[in-house]
């Protein structure tokens, strides 16, 4: 008979076990709460598209669109995608809404997995989840600066240390067809040892050849010419602008000449967040490096997508990507604040008043934790030692028929009797102190 096989779950994807939700969690919040100061509002968008969305936004020629797309065809024939990336999406929901007509620029972020049918390997894989911010409506160069700066916040308020931003400009359709025209002479005349994708790249879009994680295709970009050299006048100005920006707010980043990023719609500023961590140390095999976050500006895509031109600026960091390495470098926080008060308890009427005086304590805002369900005194003075509870309230038998309640103090162990029904207010000042 044959062997009953268990089903798999999907190469590339993964479970978020409950111990990993917790960095999550914690990613997302420091993210959320940065972000909204800086004035982005949260916006959700499906993650399925029409799969031409991708096609005409990301890039045809891209390969997210030619090799890692999940599409799918509909009973009714449509041709969808599931979500590569989110910036196309959250252009078409731009024009879809009429968003010109809000205050300029519109500042958004959202996060969520995306599909990507990508080799997995360390720190790839084929659903992943990013944290995404979008500026669209200006052009201004201070707004790449301030984007760069609050990915670099959130990852420095995770406490993720050698964080280094690698940024170039790639110009826009004044300079780069030149520049193009340059590095496609460039490469032909080395193809016979560029890779096979790379020889078509050099058909379709040269620019991609730069992107090629294969080392012997970066051993001949090392060599090739640099757009910073071709910039046309706007271009040169305008990232002049972004560096000076830069370096007023401090934000430590290095020019990477041929840092072009795997997606067509992008002009003027591209940007990737590295770990210094993760370079490769001397001897060591080469080894791509992996970016912790990534984006840059978009003049062209609202056009594309059938809308009126806008300057538009913006970027995502790869949620597992940040958790591997605040683990890799045992990052530590503060997960939940220790309850000020524990309520211990002996016997069903004192849990019967200790329910009740938890809620009151819930209503006031006081964190309380309790073990109603342990009956040993000594287990739930264990437990609020091992919580860190400032303050254990114990309600024995005698206690509640003489309408009482003992506090004690957990740090110095001293002990008092309150009147159950002024306990509130004694805990109260005691936090105050
Ligand atoms: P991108 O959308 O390609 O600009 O990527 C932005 C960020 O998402 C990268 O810097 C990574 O941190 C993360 N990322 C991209 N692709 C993957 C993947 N396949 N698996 C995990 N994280 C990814």
């Amino acid at each position: 008979m044959a062997k009953k096989t268990r089903i798999q779950r999907v190469t590339g994807m993964h479970d978020v076990l409950p111990d990993d939700q917790k960095y999550f969690e914690r990613v997302c919040s420091i993210a959320k709460s940065l972000v909204e100061f800086y004035g982005f509002s949260k916006i959700d968008t499906p993650i399925l598209e029409e799969a031409e969305l991708y096609s005409k936004g990301t890039g045809s020629n891209t390969d997210i669109v030619q090799k890692q797309m999940y599409t799918l065809k509909t009973k009714g024939g449509d041709v969808l995608a599931l979500r590569p990336e989110f910036t196309p999406g959250i252009a078409r929901a731009f024009l879809d809404h009429g968003m010109y007509t809000w205050p300029q620029p519109v500042k958004l972020y959202s996060s969520g997995p995306l599909f990507r049918y990508e080799s997995p390997q360390a720190g790839r894989y084929r659903q992943f989840n990013q944290f995404n911010l979008e500026i669209i409506g200006d052009s201004s160069a201070v707004l790449d600066a301030q984007l760069i700066q609050i990915f670099y916040n959130i990852l420095s308020e995770l406490k993720l240390k050698n964080l280094i931003v690698e940024i170039n400009s790639i110009g826009d359709h004044q300079c780069r067809p030149y520049y193009k025209k340059l590095l496609t002479n460039y490469f032909r005349s080395r193809a016979a040892s560029l890779c096979a994708d790379c020889r078509r790249r050099v058909r379709e879009n040269p620019l991609r050849v730069l992107d090629c994680k294969e080392e012997k295709c970066q051993r001949i970009v090392s060599q090739a010419p640099q757009t910073i050299d071709h910039l046309c006048d706007e271009c040169h100005t305008h990232f002049k602008s972004v560096l000076e920006f830069l370096d007023e707010i401090e934000v430590p980043y290095r020019l990477n000449p041929h840092l072009v990023r795997g997606l067509d719609y992008y002009t003027k500023t591209v940007f990737e967040i590295f770990c210094e961590d993760n370079q490769k140390k001397e001897g060591e095999e080469f080894q791509p490096k992996i970016a912790l976050a990534a984006g840059g500006r978009y003049d062209g895509l609202l056009k594309l997508l059938g809308g009126e031109g806008a300057g538009a600026v913006g970027g995502a960091i790869g949620v597992e990507r940040i958790i591997s390495l605040m683990k890799s470098q045992e990052v530590k926080w503060q997960e939940n604040p220790n309850p000020q008060v524990f309520i211990a308890q002996l016997g069903n009427l004192a849990k019967r008043k200790g329910l009740r005086l938890m809620e009151e304590f819930r209503r006031a805002k006081i964190l309380v934790a309790e073990s109603f369900g342990k009956d040993s005194l000594k287990v739930q003075f264990k437990m609020a030692d091992k919580l860190g509870a400032g303050y254990t309230l114990l309600l024995g038998q005698k206690e509640v028929l003489e309408g009482t309640v003992i506090i004690r103090d957990m740090k110095s162990g001293k002990q008092d009797t309150v009147k159950l029904n002024k306990v509130m207010e004694e805990v109260k000042k005691r936090l105050k102190k």
